[in-house]
């Protein structure tokens, strides 16, 4: 029996993770897959219940877990709290609790959507990106952080850009199995011209190489990596890059497939244990409407099955449900262009039938 948390979050979060729920329940009840449920408190809506973002029992819940699903958190209610408990602080702060530094975040359009990407669908055609994202380190963590005023007094903000080999190495070796279990093609993105610290990078990912002869290398500054994302994207199959590079270009590539709503991502951990959510945020401006796109919550559920539960078959099928019901040409808002859009509720249940 494999243990299984729930975290709605805030926003848009309890709708979706309530469609995930329901897909979940039915392959327990129709498909023998052998999980138990739980759900707990995280982001604003934890704030609002105990004054902090993540709260110890939902840590401790996490830890016992062997997969955990998010929703989203944060809002425009909690802008003005204190940084340290601010909803985005739960999620950086469970992510680094579980040390979940790799995050795998695939681009994937689906044909019938073609139309909704920002670039001309024969650019996109097929397109199938993984993005492999250092996550718990780099400058979003690296300490000396601060604000602080000179002695002419002048404020001056800092951070800092810190890897050292042991990070590079481990989160090179995931993008290398997993592009041995792709098309074999691998492309490290850095900003070796300019940083130190992506010299070390280029130098790290060479040596893990040697360990995986079948994979071919090659390396690309960001800037270019920006470009050519959305000058050919079909270039790409592996990108293997830090943080701060990974948070915007895989942002980039979400958009190059039409809807934010409709991609999923991992976070892994050394054992594969992983904390799965849809890449979009807790989105207010829709929140509470029945508007908002399940479908990348449902796929998460798909990527929990393939790389925590070990459940190939089962991850597969749930690809494949979401597939044909895009096919027969359901939609919600997001990504209806003009087509008449169905509700949060009805896509969840539409996959479901798919089922
Ligand atoms: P967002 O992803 O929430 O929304 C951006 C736009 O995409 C909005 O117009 C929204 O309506 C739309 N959108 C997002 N998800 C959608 C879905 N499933 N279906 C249909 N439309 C969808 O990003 P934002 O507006 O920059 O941020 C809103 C809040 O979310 C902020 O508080 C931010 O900090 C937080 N956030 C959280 C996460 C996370 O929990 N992982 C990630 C990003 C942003």
């Amino acid at each position: 029996m494999k243990k299984i948390l729930l975290l709605p979050g805030d926003g848009i979060g309890p709708e979706v993770i309530a469609q995930a729920k329901k897909v979940l329940e039915h392959l327990r009840a129709e498909h023998g897959l052998n999980i138990e449920l739980e759900e707990a408190l995280i982001g604003g809506a934890a704030y609002d219940d105990c004054k902090d973002p993540l709260p110890q029992t939902t840590l401790a819940l996490a830890k016992q877990s062997d997969a955990v699903l998010l929703g989203a958190v944060g809002g425009p209610k909690y802008e003005s709290i204190e940084r340290e408990l601010r909803p985005e602080k739960g999620l950086l702060r469970i992510r680094a609790e579980l040390d979940l530094f790799a995050n795998l975040r695939p681009a994937i359009l689906y044909p019938s959507l073609a139309e909704a990407s920002s670039l001309k669908p024969e650019l996109v055609a097929d397109l199938d990106i993984m993005i492999v994202r250092e996550l718990t380190g780099g400058i979003y963590f690296g300490e000396p952080r601060g604000i602080r005023t000179s002695s002419d007094g002048i404020k001056q903000g800092f951070n800092t850009l810190v890897y050292d080999e042991n990070e590079i190495s481990r989160i090179a070796h995931v993008a290398f199995r997993i592009a041995q279990k792709r098309s074999g093609k691998l492309c490290s993105v850095d900003k070796a011209n300019v940083l130190e610290v992506s010299e070390l990078w280029r130098d790290v990912v060479e040596a893990v190489h040697t360990e995986y002869k079948n994979v071919s290398l090659s390396h690309m500054y960001v800037d270019n990596a920006a470009m050519q994302l959305v000058r050919e994207p079909n270039q790409f199959d592996v990108v293997l890059t830090g943080n701060l590079f990974g948070d915007i270009l895989s942002d980039a590539a979400a958009m190059l497939t039409g809807s934010i709503g409709m991609l999923p991502s991992a976070s892994l951990d050394s054992q594969d244990k992983g904390m799965y959510e849809p890449i979009h945020g807790s989105a207010p401006d829709i929140a509470g409407k029945n508007l908002a796109n399940p479908l990348a919550t449902i796929l998460s559920i798909a990527m929990m099955l393939r790389f925590s539960l070990n459940e190939i078959e089962l991850a597969k099928k749930v690809e494949d449900a979401v597939k044909r019901t895009i096919e027969k040409g359901l939609r919600t808002a997001d990504i209806a262009a003009g087509e008449q859009a169905i509700g949060t509720n009805e896509m969840g249940d539409a996959v479901i039938k798919a089922l």
